[in-house]
């Protein structure tokens, strides 16, 4: 197709601006969208990159990249690193793109918050042109704000565009879910990491091996990982602490759960604490399993295996499908709000 090529940053999942390539050259863009995935693949940077070209004001022009990059509504976009980031709960990122998402002290995303949103899009574009509006953690949504948002999905208006990011799309009501086009981010190639931490992060040979595997598939994790000492450090801790599990009684590991999140954990925060300190257990668990296959060359904590040689003789099989089970049990009960230091704990005596 002639004409337009969109140039995002986006690491892997080629099939999703191909997609929408094919979209825009047929001028066949839908009122709603669901960028759906794992965390930490780019759905939401891929939404606002999404927003950019639709109100890019070289959109129209034959042969160009979108967006340009170089017009005032681009302009707009690009002084803001990270415009995703940038925007709070109700932040506007521009005139025409509106983007919400769940508070960090609130347990959803409310039905005024969405009852706003659904109002700026309403009004006229300030370009003429599309308006664009995000939600972001859309399984927060609340059931009236669904309600609310459906109404405006099942009366689509022109121009406007309506893109949900979500990592659980069970969580979303299906009547939402069967009014969107559902696009899926797939988890990114270890080798498309490591290569992307070479080029675009100057990571050396050896960073971008061990951070690569470190991420499964993730490249913002991958980047964290490069990047973020603290975020390093706090890994390491998190998965030195289960690997001790194996040798200590259950009191010693009470008091590594509790060293761990702190004596009074509870709310969002520790919640979403929890939720990432089970993804590390889970990985060390999916290291056993392959250890427990024989591909000792493709574990996720490379730097652990003498640890994980040590443990064979405890950590057995029925252990592991076992613990794979419970760590997964915890991530259910962590999404119906079960206080996240029993969670922890739930797992610490199944050990
Ligand atoms: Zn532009």
């Amino acid at each position: 197709m002639e004409g337009k090529k969109l140039k995002w940053p986006l690491v892997g999942n080629e099939h999703i601006t191909e997609y929408l390539e094919q979209c825009i050259a047929h001028n066949n863009i839908g009122g709603s969208y669901i960028f759906y995935g794992p965390p930490d693949l780019g759905k939401s940077t891929a939404a606002v990159y999404f927003a950019q070209t639709l109100l890019c004001q070289n959109y129209d022009k034959e042969g160009t990249e979108l967006p340009c990059r170089t017009c005032p509504s681009c302009r707009y976009f690009s002084g803001k690193k990270n415009a995703e980031e940038n925007a709070v709960s109700t932040g506007e990122t521009h005139g025409d793109c509106h983007i919400i998402r769940k508070e960090d002290d609130k347990k959803n995303i409310s039905v005024e918050l969405v009852r706003e949103f659904i109002r700026i899009l309403g009004l006229s574009s300030f370009l003429g042109e599309h308006k664009v509006g995000i939600i972001r953690d859309a399984e927060c949504l609340s059931l009236e704000a669904s309600n609310a948002l459906l109404k405006t999905l099942e009366e689509p208006k022109r121009k406007v565009v309506i893109i949900l990011v979500t990592s659980y799309l069970d969580a979303l009501p299906q009547t939402i879910v069967s009014r969107s086009q559902i696009l899926r981010f797939h988890p990114v190639k270890t080798d498309i990491i490591y290569d992307y931490l070479i080029s675009a992060h100057k990571a050396s040979r050896g960073e971008a091996k061990k951070f690569s595997r470190l991420s499964l598939g993730r490249p913002a994790l991958a980047v964290k990982f490069l990047e973020d000492e603290e975020w390093r450090e706090r890994y390491r801790k998190r998965v030195e602490v289960f690997l001790k599990f194996f040798r200590q009684d259950i009191n010693e590991r009470f008091a590594a759960v509790e060293d761990l999140i702190g004596k009074k954990a509870a709310g969002m925060e520790a919640a979403g604490t929890v939720a990432s300190i089970l993804s590390a257990w889970q990985g060390v668990i999916r290291d056993f399993m392959l250890i427990q296959l024989g591909f000792n060359n493709l574990t996720r904590n490379e730097d652990r295996s003498g640890e994980y040689i040590a443990l064979r003789s405890i950590v057995t099989r029925d252990k592991i499908i076992n613990l794979n089970r419970v760590i997964g049990r915890g991530e259910e009960y962590l999404r119906a709000n079960v206080n996240p230091k029993l969670v922890l704990e739930d797992i610490a005596v199944s050990i």
